[in-house]
């Protein structure tokens, strides 16, 4: 046998074959360490064993019962089998169903025990489990309280992943290394990482997984507290580029509308930034624009751009999406152009034979300004003299990201456009590396977007209104949670017992909204109205199709995931309607609000609650009442804690591509230890502002392996 170790390759695991590794692949886990570091998205809890007669309809539960019958199997119509028997424990009788699984015939026998697993349903006097997972009970062997749920790709399960995460622990655990300082996590009560790791994919108790989730979860923020720490060090110690003074009227010739105060002031601060500076000289710009969505940011990246050509300097402008940067490029080039700019656009998905003419335009010095994604980050873009990056990152934290294209001009000007209003309180800590630039007021002529929180009930009439806003010539998003039904395997709609939250963000269970069914579901309501579906795994090409096609007035409803999220404008829409509202950050409802209203229309966003506790009514209810974005990210510190800060705006399940891909953090609503994770990367960067002590050298290997390169195709 083999022996494996962390970089082995998952093929090398008993049972992974070819077509496996295949599917691993596809979810991003190609080595044993990816697949112990892939945490579940969530917790069966069935150790949490109810008797039949005292178990409600509304939750799953864990049973212990014996078989009472045989397995009948029936073929109700091509393609669907029905498998039944009956099943009892002291307190109840129930039925048991599977459908497609003729193979449980060889399972369940006249009095063998099972736990069984899933939630029960009433026909008439029957109680019903269908479909529900189920272990051998076996007296004297345990089974696990808690068990892993996985993220899941195309025929794969969850079980298949779990056994496979088993042996990549066991080859992982022995030769592990907490790279945590040891005074650090005994100072701060952690748990060590070995026994963070186990119990992460198999707690032993409930207690188990709360020290797992907390040690874990302190890593992610400590090492994003540690990239923004490095971060201002080094600019304390760097000389910037300096640009020239320059006039600005050409540019804002061009440019249809008056500045607001806000923008004038965070264009003076990148101008004294970048070409006045103060008695220390130039030092690399690093500066971050928060102002709500629709506040305008893009005309300051705009002007800060020009400032950065006039001096001869190239800028590169980096947008999360391939739409957003089409949308960018879109804008700017035109503009550009007639000022003698040359301006480029670069995505994951440009040709190789562009991407080669493009390389050699900006290495030549021919290419002024590039826009584009992720790709920027390519190493075979090498700039003939960066001046300027810029990100605009929206929901996204980027640090590496940003440290990655800096790495390609050491003495750059850097600067951050974002629509996520960090709260105050840890506005110091997440962006304590860059000085703060606030757009406070909205363009002149905005409307207030009216905002209603409805519930399934309201379903037709919401149908009706859509048609009305169509026929008043207006346009409508509608944001579904998830993209389609996964039924790769048998699963069930669950709800995890306990330990709810850690579902809120990655649930693909079934009873949610997803896109593409909901996208046919209107199309037949809708009758004659154009209905189109866009989602984070079409191909760029097929999504920017559909988005052209919704900018252009040809599609009337945008069925989609939260790709339209990030900055999309479309001044025609609206009406927003959010489905499975409760799912989502307060914050990213506000951002997804701010797709609309952005015309002379008078907007609407309707926010449909799938139920769900009173803390999300209430959650709900703050949108209804709030429209600054600030407020709105206060509340949410307050209701949910830092968690959703940390939240990927992507809600597709797909891996955040580059920055920072929080797993745990993200759902977190410890303030505390968020706090104490800051100051500690704060101290570890003043002690060793390069990591290069050796009790740190695991923490900075740690840290690089936050940085993700070049994943530009996915959105
Ligand atoms: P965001 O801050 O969300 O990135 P944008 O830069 O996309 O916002 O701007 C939103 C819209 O507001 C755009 O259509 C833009 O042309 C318009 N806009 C920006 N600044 C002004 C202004 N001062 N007056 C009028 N319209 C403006
Ligand atoms: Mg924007």
């Amino acid at each position: 046998m083999k022996v494996l170790n962390p970089t082995s390759p998952v093929g090398e695991i008993a049972g992974v074959g070819p077509t496996r590794e295949k599917q691993l692949a596809r979810l991003g886990l190609n080595t044993v360490r990816d697949l112990v570091f892939n945490f579940p998205r969530m917790y069966e809890e069935r150790g949490n064993v109810l008797p039949l007669a005292y178990a409600d309809t509304e939750n799953s539960y864990g049973f212990l019962l014996t078989v009472a019958s045989e397995v009948k199997s029936a073929a109700i119509r091509k393609g669907l089998t029905i498998s039944k028997f009956r099943a009892f424990d002291e307190s109840g009788v129930c039925e048991v169903t599977f459908f497609n699984a003729p193979f449980v015939k060889d399972t369940f026998h006249t009095g063998s025990q099972f736990r069984f697993w899933g939630k029960l349903t009433r026909q008439k006097r029957t109680l019903q489990l269908t479909n529900p997972k189920y272990e051998p009970y076996v007296d004297g062997i345990e089974l696990a309280q808690f068990v892993p749920i996985y993220s899941l790709t195309q025929g794969i399960s969850s079980k298949f992943v779990e056994k496979t995460t088993r042996a990549a622990l066991d080859a992982y655990l022995p030769s592990s290394v907490d790279y945590l300082p040891e005074e650090i996590r005994l100072r701060n009560g952690l748990a060590n990482l070995n026994y963070a790791l186990k119990n992460i994919h198999f707690p032993a108790d409930a207690e188990a997984l709360a020290r797992a989730m907390r040690r874990l979860a302190f890593d992610e923020m400590l090492c994003f507290g540690l990239g923004i720490s490095m971060a201002s060090q080094y600019k304390k110690r760097t000389e910037g580029v300096k640009f020239n003074p320059c006039d600005l009227a050409p540019l804002l010739n061009i440019i249809p509308y008056e500045l607001t105060r806000g923008q004038k002031n965070a264009v003076n601060d990148v101008y004294r930034d970048t070409v006045l500076g103060d008695e220390g000289g130039i030092k690399p710009m690093a500066r971050i624009i928060v102002g709500d969505v629709g506040s305008g940011k893009t005309v300051c990246a705009t002007i800060a751009m020009y400032i950065c050509a006039s001096s001869k300097y190239q800028a590169a402008l980096m947008a999360p999406t391939e739409i957003l940067a089409r949308q960018h490029y879109k804008e700017l080039s035109a503009i550009y152009e007639r000022l003698g700019i040359k301006t480029e656009l670069l995505l994951g998905s440009t040709t190789a034979k562009e991407k080669k003419r493009i390389y050699a335009d900006i290495e030549s010095g021919v290419c002024d300004i590039v826009i584009g994604t992720h790709a920027l980050l390519s190493d075979k873009i090498s700039f003939a003299n960066l001046g300027l990056i810029i990100t605009d990152e929206q929901h996204r934290f980027g640090v590496n990201q940003r440290a990655v294209l800096k790495d390609k001009a050491k003495r750059a000007h850097m600067l951050v456009m974002s629509a996520t209003p960090i709260p105050r309180t840890l506005a110091l800590t997440m962006y304590g590396d860059l000085d703060v630039s606030r757009i406070t007021e909205m363009p002149s002529g905005r409307q207030r977007v009216d905002t209603f929180v409805v519930d399934e009930s309201y379903r037709d009439r919401l149908c009706d209104f859509i048609k009305k806003q169509v026929a008043l010539g207006g346009q409508c998003y509608v944001v579904c949670p998830s993209i389609e039904r996964r039924d790769d395997e048998l699963d069930t709609a669950f709800e995890p017992v306990s330990l709810t939250e850690l579902s809120r963000t990655k649930a693909t269970d079934l009873n949610l909204k997803n896109a593409v069914e909901h996208a046919e579901n209107l199309r037949q309501k809708l009758g004659n109205i154009e209905v189109a579906c866009l989602h984070g795994r079409m191909k760029a090409k097929e999504k920017d199709a559909v988005m052209a096609a919704f900018s252009r007035g040809e599609i009337s409803v945008l069925v989609s995931t939260t790709v339209v999220e990030v900055g999309v404008n479309v001044p025609n829409a609206t009406l927003m309607i959010i489905e499975n509202a409760e799912r989502f950050g307060l914050s990213q409802l506000h951002q997804l609000r701010g797709r609309v209203g952005r015309g002379s229309k008078k907007s609407y966003c309707v926010l449909v609650s799938g139920g769900g506790a009173e803390a999300s009514a209430s959650r709900l209810e703050v949108m209804r009442t709030t429209y600054d974005g600030f407020e709105i990210a206060e509340k949410d510190l307050l209701l949910r804690g830092p968690g959703d800060f940390f939240a990927s705006s992507d809600n597709d399940g797909l891996r955040q591509s580059g920055g920072f891909s929080f797993k745990l953090a993200s759902l977190c609503n410890d303030s505390e230890l968020f706090n104490t994770a800051f100051s500690a990367a704060k101290e570890i960067v003043q002690k060793d502002p390069n990591l290069s002590h050796s009790e740190h050298l695991g923490l900075r290997e740690e840290l690089n392996k936050y940085i993700l390169h070049d994943n530009s195709t996915i959105s």
